[in-house]
Protein backbone atom coordinates (compact mmCIF):
# COMPACT_ATOMS: atom_id res chain seq x y z
CA UNK A 1 0.00 0.00 0.00
CA UNK A 2 1.35 3.54 -1.03
CA UNK A 3 2.18 5.89 1.67
CA UNK A 4 -0.88 8.45 1.57
CA UNK A 5 -0.15 12.32 3.11
CA UNK A 6 -3.26 14.10 4.12
CA UNK A 7 -1.84 16.56 1.27
CA UNK A 8 0.78 17.27 -1.10
CA UNK A 9 2.28 20.78 -0.82
CA UNK A 10 3.70 21.66 -4.60
CA UNK A 11 6.51 24.74 -3.70
CA UNK A 12 7.69 26.72 -1.06
CA UNK A 13 7.84 30.40 -1.65
CA UNK A 14 5.46 32.25 1.28
CA UNK A 15 2.45 30.38 0.08
CA UNK A 16 3.55 26.63 0.44
CA UNK A 17 5.15 27.42 3.76
CA UNK A 18 2.81 28.90 5.65
CA UNK A 19 0.39 26.14 3.92
CA UNK A 20 2.34 23.85 5.13
CA UNK A 21 2.83 25.56 8.71
CA UNK A 22 -1.01 25.90 9.14
CA UNK A 23 -1.48 22.00 7.90
CA UNK A 24 1.30 20.91 10.32
CA UNK A 25 -0.67 23.06 13.33
CA UNK A 26 -3.33 21.32 12.08
CA UNK A 27 -1.57 17.98 12.95
CA UNK A 28 -1.73 16.62 9.67
CA UNK A 29 0.39 14.68 7.88
CA UNK A 30 1.63 16.81 4.82
CA UNK A 31 4.55 16.99 2.31
CA UNK A 32 6.41 19.69 0.95
CA UNK A 33 8.65 19.48 -2.87
CA UNK A 34 9.85 22.08 -3.64
CA UNK A 35 12.27 23.63 -6.84
CA UNK A 36 14.03 26.01 -4.94
CA UNK A 37 13.31 28.88 -7.00
CA UNK A 38 11.18 31.34 -5.61
CA UNK A 39 9.91 34.74 -6.82
CA UNK A 40 10.73 36.18 -3.47
CA UNK A 41 14.18 35.34 -3.59
CA UNK A 42 14.52 38.20 -6.39
CA UNK A 43 13.45 40.67 -3.75
CA UNK A 44 16.58 42.91 -2.36
CA UNK A 45 14.49 44.53 0.65
CA UNK A 46 10.51 44.62 0.79
CA UNK A 47 9.14 47.11 2.32
CA UNK A 48 5.33 46.10 2.11
CA UNK A 49 5.37 43.09 3.54
CA UNK A 50 3.28 43.04 6.69
CA UNK A 51 5.16 42.95 10.14
CA UNK A 52 8.45 44.55 8.54
CA UNK A 53 8.89 48.30 9.43
CA UNK A 54 12.50 48.32 8.41
CA UNK A 55 12.11 45.78 5.32
CA UNK A 56 12.71 42.45 4.98
CA UNK A 57 15.24 40.95 2.20
CA UNK A 58 13.32 37.99 0.14
CA UNK A 59 15.67 35.63 1.07
CA UNK A 60 15.35 36.08 4.79
CA UNK A 61 11.55 36.40 4.62
CA UNK A 62 12.10 32.72 3.04
CA UNK A 63 14.36 31.60 5.88
CA UNK A 64 11.93 32.99 8.51
CA UNK A 65 8.87 31.34 7.01
CA UNK A 66 11.11 27.90 6.72
CA UNK A 67 12.16 27.43 9.66
CA UNK A 68 8.56 28.56 10.86
CA UNK A 69 7.53 25.11 8.93
CA UNK A 70 10.04 23.26 10.45
CA UNK A 71 9.55 24.28 13.98
CA UNK A 72 6.09 21.90 13.48
CA UNK A 73 7.95 18.90 12.27
CA UNK A 74 7.44 19.79 8.28
CA UNK A 75 10.55 18.19 5.94
CA UNK A 76 10.89 20.75 3.08
CA UNK A 77 12.29 18.09 0.36
CA UNK A 78 13.94 19.28 -2.61
CA UNK A 79 12.49 18.48 -6.26
CA UNK A 80 10.62 19.38 -9.08
CA UNK A 81 7.13 17.59 -9.46
CA UNK A 82 6.89 16.54 -13.13
CA UNK A 83 3.57 15.01 -13.31
CA UNK A 84 -0.34 14.69 -11.55
CA UNK A 85 -2.20 12.14 -11.95
CA UNK A 86 -5.81 11.30 -10.08
CA UNK A 87 -4.72 7.91 -7.91
CA UNK A 88 -6.92 6.27 -5.64
CA UNK A 89 -8.89 8.55 -3.43
CA UNK A 90 -6.64 11.03 -4.22
CA UNK A 91 -3.77 12.40 -6.39
CA UNK A 92 -0.12 10.31 -7.43
CA UNK A 93 2.34 12.97 -7.81
CA UNK A 94 6.13 12.43 -9.56
CA UNK A 95 9.12 14.05 -8.93
CA UNK A 96 12.63 14.93 -11.31
CA UNK A 97 14.27 11.79 -8.93
CA UNK A 98 11.29 9.27 -10.08
CA UNK A 99 9.73 9.60 -6.15
CA UNK A 100 6.06 8.51 -6.21
CA UNK A 101 3.98 10.90 -3.92
CA UNK A 102 0.42 9.94 -2.95
CA UNK A 103 -1.76 12.14 -1.12
CA UNK A 104 -5.62 12.81 -0.59
CA UNK A 105 -5.62 16.37 -1.49
CA UNK A 106 -2.91 18.53 -3.15
CA UNK A 107 -2.02 22.35 -2.80
CA UNK A 108 -0.41 24.37 -6.08
CA UNK A 109 1.99 26.80 -4.56
CA UNK A 110 4.08 26.71 -7.75
CA UNK A 111 4.52 30.58 -8.84
CA UNK A 112 5.20 32.40 -11.68
CA UNK A 113 8.05 33.08 -14.15
CA UNK A 114 8.61 36.60 -14.74
CA UNK A 115 9.78 36.97 -18.68
CA UNK A 116 12.52 39.46 -18.54
CA UNK A 117 14.44 41.48 -20.93
CA UNK A 118 18.14 40.75 -22.23
CA UNK A 119 20.62 42.48 -19.93
CA UNK A 120 23.96 43.50 -21.61
CA UNK A 121 26.32 41.00 -19.57
CA UNK A 122 23.82 38.58 -19.47
CA UNK A 123 22.19 36.86 -16.39
CA UNK A 124 24.62 37.83 -13.85
CA UNK A 125 24.17 41.92 -14.79
CA UNK A 126 20.64 41.16 -14.95
CA UNK A 127 20.18 39.66 -11.16
CA UNK A 128 22.70 42.58 -10.24
CA UNK A 129 20.53 45.54 -11.39
CA UNK A 130 17.69 43.54 -9.60
CA UNK A 131 19.57 43.90 -6.28
CA UNK A 132 20.36 47.13 -6.86
CA UNK A 133 16.97 48.06 -7.32
CA UNK A 134 17.40 49.89 -10.79
CA UNK A 135 15.57 47.11 -12.78
CA UNK A 136 12.39 46.27 -10.87
CA UNK A 137 9.60 43.68 -11.60
CA UNK A 138 6.60 44.66 -9.27
CA UNK A 139 5.41 48.61 -9.32
CA UNK A 140 2.80 47.49 -6.55
CA UNK A 141 5.47 46.37 -4.63
CA UNK A 142 7.99 49.20 -4.97
CA UNK A 143 6.75 52.16 -7.07
CA UNK A 144 6.91 53.83 -3.80
CA UNK A 145 10.65 53.59 -3.66
CA UNK A 146 11.19 54.80 -6.82
CA UNK A 147 9.52 58.26 -5.85
CA UNK A 148 10.49 61.05 -8.27
CA UNK A 149 12.76 58.99 -9.55
CA UNK A 150 13.33 58.73 -14.00
CA UNK A 151 11.23 55.65 -14.51
CA UNK A 152 10.75 53.76 -18.16
CA UNK A 153 8.38 50.71 -18.39
CA UNK A 154 9.38 48.85 -20.84
CA UNK A 155 6.61 46.40 -22.71
CA UNK A 156 4.44 45.91 -25.60
CA UNK A 157 3.19 49.36 -26.15
CA UNK A 158 -0.18 48.77 -24.52
CA UNK A 159 0.66 47.38 -21.60
CA UNK A 160 3.73 49.52 -21.36
CA UNK A 161 1.37 52.46 -21.36
CA UNK A 162 -0.77 50.92 -18.60
CA UNK A 163 1.84 50.30 -16.26
CA UNK A 164 3.26 53.54 -16.85
CA UNK A 165 -0.32 55.42 -15.82
CA UNK A 166 -0.08 53.23 -12.84
CA UNK A 167 3.33 54.59 -11.61
CA UNK A 168 2.17 58.23 -12.20
CA UNK A 169 1.30 57.87 -8.59
CA UNK A 170 4.85 58.00 -7.46
CA UNK A 171 6.47 60.11 -10.34
CA UNK A 172 6.02 63.12 -13.02
CA UNK A 173 9.13 61.63 -15.05
CA UNK A 174 7.55 58.22 -16.42
CA UNK A 175 7.93 57.20 -19.76
CA UNK A 176 6.63 54.16 -21.60
CA UNK A 177 8.64 52.45 -23.88
CA UNK A 178 7.53 50.25 -26.55
CA UNK A 179 10.09 46.79 -26.87
CA UNK A 180 9.50 47.01 -30.66
CA UNK A 181 11.46 50.02 -30.61
CA UNK A 182 14.56 48.95 -27.90
CA UNK A 183 17.61 47.62 -29.35
CA UNK A 184 19.54 47.19 -26.23
CA UNK A 185 19.71 47.32 -22.29
CA UNK A 186 22.38 48.86 -20.07
CA UNK A 187 22.38 48.94 -16.88
CA UNK A 188 24.49 49.25 -13.24
CA UNK A 189 24.55 50.18 -9.84
CA UNK A 190 22.91 53.35 -10.70
CA UNK A 191 20.84 53.53 -13.93
CA UNK A 192 19.67 51.16 -16.94
CA UNK A 193 20.37 52.41 -20.39
CA UNK A 194 18.11 51.92 -23.31
CA UNK A 195 19.43 51.83 -26.80
CA UNK A 196 16.57 52.31 -29.36
CA UNK A 197 16.86 51.59 -33.20
CA UNK A 198 17.52 55.32 -34.36
CA UNK A 199 21.03 55.27 -32.32
CA UNK A 200 19.54 57.14 -29.67
CA UNK A 201 19.54 55.88 -25.74
CA UNK A 202 17.87 57.20 -22.89
CA UNK A 203 18.89 56.77 -19.04
CA UNK A 204 16.23 55.77 -16.10
CA UNK A 205 16.95 55.80 -12.57
CA UNK A 206 14.57 52.85 -12.37
CA UNK A 207 13.40 50.55 -15.77
CA UNK A 208 10.43 48.07 -15.06
CA UNK A 209 10.47 45.10 -17.44
CA UNK A 210 6.26 44.71 -18.61
CA UNK A 211 6.80 41.79 -20.78
CA UNK A 212 4.38 39.52 -18.93
CA UNK A 213 4.83 36.24 -16.77
CA UNK A 214 4.43 32.20 -17.19
CA UNK A 215 1.89 30.75 -14.76
CA UNK A 216 3.15 27.64 -13.08
CA UNK A 217 -0.19 26.18 -13.88
CA UNK A 218 0.65 23.06 -16.08
CA UNK A 219 0.20 20.16 -13.51
CA UNK A 220 -3.29 21.53 -12.52
CA UNK A 221 -4.16 21.93 -16.58
CA UNK A 222 -2.46 18.63 -17.49
CA UNK A 223 -6.04 17.37 -15.28
CA UNK A 224 -8.18 20.05 -16.72
CA UNK A 225 -8.16 22.52 -14.47
CA UNK A 226 -9.48 26.04 -15.58
CA UNK A 227 -7.18 29.03 -15.91
CA UNK A 228 -7.41 32.41 -17.17
CA UNK A 229 -5.65 34.19 -20.20
CA UNK A 230 -2.13 34.41 -19.02
CA UNK A 231 -2.62 30.31 -17.59
CA UNK A 232 -3.23 31.58 -13.85
CA UNK A 233 -5.60 29.25 -12.03
CA UNK A 234 -8.88 30.38 -11.49
CA UNK A 235 -10.06 28.76 -7.61
CA UNK A 236 -13.29 29.54 -5.43
CA UNK A 237 -13.40 31.16 -2.63
CA UNK A 238 -11.85 28.53 -0.91
CA UNK A 239 -9.03 28.32 -2.91
CA UNK A 240 -10.30 24.89 -4.72
CA UNK A 241 -9.07 25.03 -8.47
CA UNK A 242 -12.46 23.34 -10.29
CA UNK A 243 -10.47 20.02 -10.08
CA UNK A 244 -12.09 18.92 -6.58
CA UNK A 245 -9.23 18.00 -3.96
CA UNK A 246 -6.35 20.03 -5.69
CA UNK A 247 -5.93 23.66 -4.31
CA UNK A 248 -3.97 26.13 -5.52
CA UNK A 249 -2.33 29.81 -3.56
CA UNK A 250 -0.22 32.56 -4.39
CA UNK A 251 1.19 33.74 -7.56
CA UNK A 252 -0.10 30.82 -9.63
CA UNK A 253 -3.40 31.71 -9.08
CA UNK A 254 -5.39 34.77 -11.26
CA UNK A 255 -5.15 37.27 -7.75
CA UNK A 256 -2.64 39.60 -7.27
CA UNK A 257 0.81 38.98 -7.06
CA UNK A 258 1.93 39.56 -3.50
CA UNK A 259 3.44 37.84 -0.38
CA UNK A 260 0.22 39.21 1.87
CA UNK A 261 -2.13 37.53 -0.76
CA UNK A 262 -0.32 34.30 -1.08
CA UNK A 263 0.00 33.94 2.91
CA UNK A 264 -3.64 34.86 3.18
CA UNK A 265 -4.38 32.37 0.22
CA UNK A 266 -2.52 29.63 1.80
CA UNK A 267 -4.02 30.04 5.58
CA UNK A 268 -7.57 29.79 3.38
CA UNK A 269 -6.50 26.41 1.19
CA UNK A 270 -5.21 24.93 4.57
CA UNK A 271 -7.78 25.36 6.99
CA UNK A 272 -10.59 24.43 3.89
CA UNK A 273 -8.15 21.32 3.17
CA UNK A 274 -7.97 20.31 7.14
CA UNK A 275 -12.20 20.81 7.46
CA UNK A 276 -12.31 18.48 4.06
CA UNK A 277 -10.37 15.56 5.26
CA UNK A 278 -11.45 13.05 7.88
CA UNK A 279 -11.51 14.41 11.52
CA UNK A 280 -8.79 13.69 13.57
CA UNK A 281 -9.67 13.76 16.89
CA UNK A 282 -7.27 13.93 19.48
C1 LIG B 1 12.01 41.58 -7.74
C2 LIG B 1 10.74 41.24 -7.00
C3 LIG B 1 10.36 42.04 -5.95
C4 LIG B 1 9.18 41.75 -5.25
N1 LIG B 1 8.86 42.53 -4.20
C5 LIG B 1 7.75 42.24 -3.47
C6 LIG B 1 7.38 43.04 -2.36
O1 LIG B 1 8.09 43.97 -1.98
N2 LIG B 1 6.22 42.74 -1.72
C7 LIG B 1 5.41 41.70 -2.12
O2 LIG B 1 4.36 41.49 -1.50
N3 LIG B 1 5.75 40.92 -3.17
C8 LIG B 1 6.89 41.15 -3.85
N4 LIG B 1 7.21 40.37 -4.93
C9 LIG B 1 6.30 39.28 -5.32
C10 LIG B 1 6.52 38.04 -4.42
O3 LIG B 1 7.85 37.61 -4.56
C11 LIG B 1 5.55 36.94 -4.83
O4 LIG B 1 4.22 37.44 -4.77
C12 LIG B 1 5.68 35.72 -3.92
O5 LIG B 1 6.99 35.19 -3.95
C13 LIG B 1 4.66 34.65 -4.34
O6 LIG B 1 4.84 33.52 -3.52
P1 LIG B 1 4.44 32.06 -4.07
O7 LIG B 1 4.74 31.16 -2.91
O8 LIG B 1 3.11 32.08 -4.67
O9 LIG B 1 5.46 31.77 -5.28
P2 LIG B 1 7.04 31.69 -5.28
O10 LIG B 1 7.61 32.50 -4.18
O11 LIG B 1 7.49 31.99 -6.66
O12 LIG B 1 7.36 30.16 -4.95
C14 LIG B 1 7.01 29.13 -5.84
C15 LIG B 1 7.87 27.92 -5.52
O13 LIG B 1 7.36 26.77 -6.21
C16 LIG B 1 8.44 26.06 -6.76
N5 LIG B 1 7.95 25.24 -7.86
C17 LIG B 1 7.41 25.64 -9.04
N6 LIG B 1 7.04 24.57 -9.77
C18 LIG B 1 7.36 23.48 -9.03
C19 LIG B 1 7.22 22.08 -9.25
N7 LIG B 1 6.68 21.59 -10.38
N8 LIG B 1 7.67 21.23 -8.30
C20 LIG B 1 8.21 21.70 -7.14
N9 LIG B 1 8.36 23.03 -6.89
C21 LIG B 1 7.93 23.90 -7.82
C22 LIG B 1 9.41 27.14 -7.19
O14 LIG B 1 10.72 26.62 -7.39
C23 LIG B 1 9.31 28.10 -5.98
O15 LIG B 1 10.23 27.72 -4.97
C24 LIG B 1 8.38 40.63 -5.65
C25 LIG B 1 8.78 39.83 -6.71
C26 LIG B 1 9.95 40.13 -7.39
C27 LIG B 1 10.36 39.25 -8.53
Amino acid sequence: MPDVHDCLIVGAGPAGLVAATYLARFRRRIAVVDAGASRARWIPTSHNCPGFPLGVSGDALLQRLREQAESFGVDIVRGCIVSLQRGGDGFVAHDDAGRAWHAATVILATGIVDRLPPVEGGDAALEAAVEAGVLRLCAVCDGYEATDERIGVLGPAADASRHADFLRTFSRRVDAIDAEAARGLRCDATSCTVAFEDGSSREYDTLYPVLGSDAQSGLARGLGAAVDGEGALHTDAHLQTSIEGLYAIGDVVSALNQIAVAVGHAAIAATAVHNRLPANPR
